[in-house]
């Protein structure tokens, strides 16, 4: 699922986000492909934190693919 935030918690700090990237989920069986992904739809490779570093209410952590938990957070920050 494609989540569009301003902002998210990361490791306990707020960090900015380019929202018109959003913010998506991987386990690590579809990491690859979700890497992939977001290159071919957003002609820029993201960001990558561990799941469990983020923080947030709502924040659905589970993998786009195939909706078991995410391993990994793909995003893109503000000034990176
Ligand atoms: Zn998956």
């Amino acid at each position: 699922m494609d989540m569009k935030m301003k902002s998210i918690q990361i490791e306990g700090k707020e960090v900015e986000l380019l929202v018109e990237y959003p913010v998506r989920f991987a386990c690590m069986e579809h990491l690859e492909q979700e890497l992939d992904d977001y290159v071919n739809d957003f002609e820029t490779a993201p960001d990558t934190y561990a799941a469990q570093a983020i923080d947030g209410v709502g924040v659905d952590k589970r993998c786009r693919e195939c909706g078991e938990p995410g391993q990994i957070a793909l995003l893109k920050e503000k000034g990176m």
